[in-house]
């Protein structure tokens, strides 16, 4: 293989979007069998809208309930954090993070603080677990939401958050199709969540995982390996983990957290996930042309 010839299509690639961490990567390019995806901040924006926010005891004032999400949200980084500030904001509660002690992150699951004497967990339905209920969310409220408050042991609130696809992102998807490539998605948010992006995607998916935390993410991807290479697209801290797993790890370049793009083999620099299937065929004429 000439070093010319690769030191010409990694230039290439970096033009077109993606900025590859070596060589060798190329070749792991031109054989990819699986691409799997991200959900949040990678298929979607990551843009967060709250549709649904409610107090599901009666002794609970929705204002003291925005209060202590909004506080004990505006400690975190996550995008469902910055929405429910927002929907806190608009209904004219402002968070006092001060007030937040012994905040907790738990990747995949949620978040944790204790405000005016209380132990607030916010998260998915995991996050109940930790809180210390052993009564399924779900099965009480009867229908399934993205998010759970627990004061304790009690869950006492319940919101929904919506999230668009990023533009492009079913193109991606065909294209890929069109090339032999499979596309999965990988998701610690809730089922439904799930189900929603993937009949905006025309069902173009060919196989979808939600409810996992980072680690799950990387199993997962181990089995893929199992069947040929296999490429990771993410964004997140929680994402760090499978993107090392996978054969390559593509970190997304705009929105990406600093450890994503530092575990990452390859960047892409405008987020715009339709090049992942270009530099795929990029690789496969360059290799070719090496043998
Ligand atoms: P994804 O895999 O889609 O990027 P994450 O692993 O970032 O999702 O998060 C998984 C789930 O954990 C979220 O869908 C959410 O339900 C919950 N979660 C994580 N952080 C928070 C937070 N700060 N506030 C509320 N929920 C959170
Ligand atoms: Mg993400």
């Amino acid at each position: 293989s000439t070093p010319v010839a690769i030191f010409c299509a990694l230039t290439k690639a970096a033009t077109n979007g993606l900025l590859l961490k070596g060589g060798d990567y190329l070749e792991t390019l031109s054989g990819i069998k699986t691409v799997a995806f991200d959900k949040t901040g990678t298929i979607t924006r990551g843009e967060f809208t709250v549709t649904d926010f409610c107090a599901i005891e009666d002794n609970i004032i929705i204002e003291t309930l925005l209060y202590w999400v909004s506080s004990i949200e505006s400690k975190s980084s996550h995008p469902m954090a910055a929405a429910l500030i927002e929907y806190g904001m608009l209904h004219s509660i402002k968070p006092i993070p001060e007030n937040v002690e012994n905040f907790q992150n738990f990747p995949g699951e949620g978040i944790y603080g204790k405000i005016d004497g209380k132990d607030i967990y916010i998260g998915n339905r995991r996050i109940g677990v930790r809180a210390g209920c052993e009564r399924d969310p779900v099965f009480q409220v009867q229908e399934e939401r993205n998010g759970y408050i627990y004061c304790g042991q009690a869950l006492i609130g319940v919101f929904s958050l919506a999230d668009a696809c990023r533009s492009g992102a079913l193109e991606a998807i065909e294209e890929l199709k069109s090339i032999g490539v499979r596309s999965v998605m990988l998701t610690g948010d809730s089922t439904q969540a799930a189900k929603y992006v993937e009949s905006q995607l025309n069902h173009a998916l060919d196989i979808v995982h939600a409810e996992l935390l980072p680690e799950e993410k990387a199993v997962i991807i181990e089995n893929f390996k199992k069947d040929g290479l296999t490429a990771m697209v993410g964004d997140g801290f929680n994402d760090a983990p499978a993107l090392a797993t996978a054969d390559i790890g593509i970190s997304m370049g705009l929105s990406g957290s600093a450890l994503a793009i530092e575990t990452g083999n390859a960047i892409l620099m405008s987020n715009d996930i339709c090049k992942i299937p270009e530099a795929i065929m990029l690789a496969r004429k360059t290799t070719r042309k090496l043998i």
